[in-house]
């Protein structure tokens, strides 16, 4: 079991959940947060802290979430996607992307 960070993070990256995790299993891109899932312990801290709701147990994902188990897994052991364990400012225009849907499009991936 593993929690997954999923959509709603794109574009916003708050970063609140970051300052909670006791394993410091948060990788950060350039718009988008993943959690790695063989260093994750499913204390579901970070669950509650997210804004946005973006982060889910791997037992609850919906069927278009799924997309987001095997990002969490690959893009957490990418190169250039690096360990995050303090809280920066969210990304411009937050706001505006915490509402929307549809963005997995927008993913930046390297
Ligand atoms: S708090 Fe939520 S939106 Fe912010 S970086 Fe973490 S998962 Fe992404
Ligand atoms: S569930 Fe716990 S260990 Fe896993 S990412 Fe969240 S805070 Fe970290």
């Amino acid at each position: 079991m593993t929690y997954v960070v999923t959509e709603a993070c794109i574009q916003c990256k708050y970063t609140d959940c970051v300052t909670v995790c006791p394993m410091d299993c948060f990788f950060e891109g350039p718009n988008f947060l993943v959690i790695h899932p063989d260093e994750c312990i499913d204390c579901s801290i970070c669950v509650a802290e997210c804004p946005v709701g973006a982060i889910v147990s791997d037992q609850d994902v919906t069927p278009e979430q799924q997309v987001y188990l095997e990002l969490n897994r690959t893009l957490s052991e990418t190169p250039g996607w690096t360990r995050i364990s303090r809280q920066k400012a969210p990304l411009p225009d937050h706001e505006y992307w915490a509402t929307q849907t549809g963005k997995l499009a927008l993913l930046k991936q390297d």
